[in-house]
């Protein structure tokens, strides 16, 4: 693969910043012209396509292949589903003697013949992409255009008279003609004392410090309830026999997520839904009648979701509810209602629940303090009522929330106001086909709940729905009008 410095000043340059699947996604479908060079920078550019939820794991760490896709691979992507198939043996070879036993829990699906139901470790996601990165580039390189990986930050955009400039962390500058800009969700929301000797503020990144307290026997704490929570279980079960593991996740809910089951023969929901609600509560109690006729019809929460998912990218929110403000209040209500998880490890859960040696509490975290020997975490009940919970290590696995950052490429262009806030939904909006302010710059993340007039019935913390709306916002960014 061409290196930056290897490129023709002169040549027209498109530009992708950021590393993950829909920067991916970007590269994948972008039409380019022969002599263009394409640059992707990235905090880990080379790997294109991993991002933060499919990286390759630390060799030699009990933990690797430990966390899972959220979904059965079918679901994620019918390519990757084949090529789990096809690549089956060496995976059975990789994963032969881990903890957690995930070929056990693979058994009964590969016996009834359905490999594309598993969820399979996300770093074979990772290296999935990277077979499909090699193909894409070997592609664009025999019609003549370059394409280049600048390990860097994007941290500004602007427009000039020599095209759109994008300043660099490491002090440097690109110019482009068209720029795509696909930089992830924002951070974590950070909690008061999440990162201390007992407290870890996220699970990524951490894992040998929160290792040494599991293996200590010590209580793990996690603050939150969803797919971050269920890779913090994964990590204790890499580690500790379940009869060891003593494991806590508090939740607002207080509740686990349903375990998306694939089953043969894969079906989804067909939700029938009628035009022109006036407001969100009227078109959510159809919605809510709608899942309970398919609960009452056999249908679980894979094949519910499922349908959902398929058929908000068919038919977006805006022909039920026209009213923008209106269909702002639906996303909240149906993120809580479609949600599912990770079926290996939300049984397990369960199973652990069973015995004692996990359970769920109800309540929000206010605050963590380190005591001597441990951390002693501040729960606000419903009613507001403050208590204490002593526990061993806490786990911030929250996901983003008000005190969440974005990298410093979307904050710029939030402050120029190229993309905005939603009042409403708190996510970011972006205009018709993922462009901003500028034509020739499209932003597209999991954040973004509103593209052009759509509101996203249902949040893009999703690789198939990410590479659905890039591949329809149309190949390319628009060029400026002189180039
Ligand atoms: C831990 C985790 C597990 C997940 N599991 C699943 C799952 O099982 N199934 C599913 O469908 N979805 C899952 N998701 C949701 C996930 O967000 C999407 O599926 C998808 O991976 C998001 O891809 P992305 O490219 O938009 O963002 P990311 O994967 O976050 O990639 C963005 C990348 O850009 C880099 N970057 C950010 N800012 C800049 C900048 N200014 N300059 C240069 N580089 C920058 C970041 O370092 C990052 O690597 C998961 C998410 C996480 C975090």
């Amino acid at each position: 693969m061409t290196q930056p410095s290897d490129l023709a000043a002169d040549a027209p340059t498109h530009v992708i910043v950021g590393d993950g699947i829909t920067a991916f996604a970007f590269l994948e479908t972008g039409r380019f012209a022969p002599g263009e060079r394409v640059v992707v920078v990235g905090r880990q550019a080379t790997q294109l396509g991993r991002g933060a939820a499919y990286a390759t794991g630390e060799a030699g760490t009990p933990w690797r292949y430990a966390y899972l896709l959220n979904s059965p691979a079918d679901d994620i992507d019918p390519a990757f589903a084949r090529w789990l198939s096809q690549n089956w043996d060496r995976i059975v070879d990789r994963m032969q003697g881990r903890s957690p036993d995930w070929l056990s829990m693979a058994a009964p699906l590969v016996a009834a013949g359905d490999t594309y139901g598993v969820n399979a470790p996300r770093e074979f996601y990772g290296d999935f992409m990277a077979e499909r990165l090699e193909e894409i580039v070997h592609r664009l390189q025999k019609t003549g255009v370059s394409v280049s990986f600048l390990t860097d930050e994007a941290v500004s955009l602007k427009q000039s008279q020599d095209g759109l400039l994008i300043g660099l962390a490491s002090g440097g500058t690109l110019r482009a003609r068209s720029v795509d800009v696909a930089p992830g969700g924002p951070s974590t929301m950070r909690i008061d004392g999440d990162d201390g000797p007992f407290a870890a503020p996220s699970v990524f990144g951490h894992e040998h410090r929160i290792a040494r307290h599991i293996e200590a026997g010590e209580e793990i704490f996690c603050i939150g309830g969803n797919a971050a929570m269920l890779d913090v279980l994964r990590l204790c079960q890499s580690l500790l026999a379940d009869d060891d593991i003593r494991f806590v996740a508090c939740a607002p809910d207080g509740e686990v997520p349903p375990p998306l089951v694939p089953r043969l023969p894969r079906r989804m929901t067909q939700p029938r839904l009628t035009t022109g609600h006036a407001t969100a509560d009227s078109f959510l109690a159809e919605v809510g009648a709608e899942i309970d006729r398919a609960r009452a019809d056999g249908d679980e929460m894979r094949e519910i979701r499922a349908g959902f998912r398929a058929h908000f990218l068919d038919t977006p929110l805006s022909v039920y509810v026209p009213d923008l403000n209106e269909a702002r209040r639906v996303p909240g209500t149906l993120r809580l209602w479609l949600r599912g998880g990770t079926r290996d490890t939300i049984q397990d859960m369960h199973r652990l629940i069973g015995a004692g040696r996990a359970r769920v509490m109800q309540g929000l975290v206010a605050g963590v303090e380190h005591g001597p020997d441990g951390a002693v975490v501040r729960l606000v009940d419903a009613t507001g009522t403050e208590t204490l919970y002593q526990t061993g290590f806490v786990v911030n696995c929250a996901g983003a929330g008000p005190n969440s950052r974005f990298d410093p490429l979307t904050a710029d262009l939030l402050r120029q106001g190229l993309i905005d806030l939603c009042p409403v939904t708190r996510g970011l909006r972006v205009g018709e086909a993922c462009r901003t302010g500028l034509a020739a710059v499209r932003y597209l993340s999991p954040s973004v709940t509103q593209i052009g007039d759509d509101v996203m019935a249902m949040p893009l913390y999703d690789a198939h729905m990410l590479r659905a709306y890039v591949d329809r916002s149309g190949g390319r960014a628009l060029t400026t009008p002189d180039d």
